[in-house]
């Protein structure tokens, strides 16, 4: 498998020019950036394993398929709450945990402030989410901290990354699929993917 896997599709390519456009209001970038990630689940979850289940149809019985895996949505806060519900919508059954870390300014290290699981996450297969893959401290720090609570397997989803942040990711967790809707130029000299979308945070949240 390639790994950065970048998923180009028709409507991922239009809907991410809507959030690459600074001329974009908050409501469409939340909507457009939930239907991206909605969009990437279809082939994230591509090799999902399958039980069957047997059911009856108004006319006969059969036999069907229900997800096998269990599915652990974590969004880093806060820019990866704004692809949880395109995903949960699609999985309703996965539980959602949260990852909240900040740069110490002196170190320039990713540091956790809030991390919260269910019990289950060494059963499960995890969806790491923010929509930047921008140095990938603070993604390397979130597998760190999922790998110190013994998940099954994790995923990376992202929608735009670096070239710098996805070799980081790879260097420090080769093990870890990363799913990207792009893979842009570079990072700025001020930490920002470009061409990128500018601060997904703040676009998402109207907090700029
Ligand atoms: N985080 C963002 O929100 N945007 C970038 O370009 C880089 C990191």
């Amino acid at each position: 498998m390639n790994n950065p896997n970048i998923l180009k599709h028709p409507l991922i390519e239009h809907k991410l020019t809507i959030i690459r456009n600074v001329s974009t209001n908050t409501k469409d970038f939340r909507e457009a950036v939930s239907e991206i990630a909605g969009l990437l689940t279809f082939e994230i979850t591509r090799g999902l394993k399958l039980k069957p289940k047997k059911i009856k149809t108004p006319v006969a019985e059969t036999t069907g398929y229900e997800l096998e895996d269990k599915i652990l949505i974590v969004p880093i806060l806060r820019a990866g709450l704004g692809m949880v519900d395109g995903i949960h919508k699609l999985i309703p059954n996965a539980k959602i945990g949260h990852i909240g870390l900040y740069r110490d300014e002196e170190t320039l290290e990713a540091k956790e402030y809030y991390a919260k699981f269910p019990t289950e996450i060494n059963k499960s297969t995890v969806l790491l989410l923010d929509p930047m893959l921008a140095t990938g401290n603070s993604t390397v720090k979130a597998i760190d901290i999922l790998k110190a609570k013994k998940a099954k397997e994790i995923i990376f989803v992202g929608i735009v990354g670096s070239p710098e942040g996805v070799s980081r990711v790879r260097k420090a967790h080769p093990d870890v699929k990363i799913y990207l809707a792009a893979l842009d130029d570079k990072l700025n000299e001020n930490g920002y993917i470009v061409p990128g979308l500018g601060d997904a945070g703040d676009r998402l949240f109207g907090t700029k």
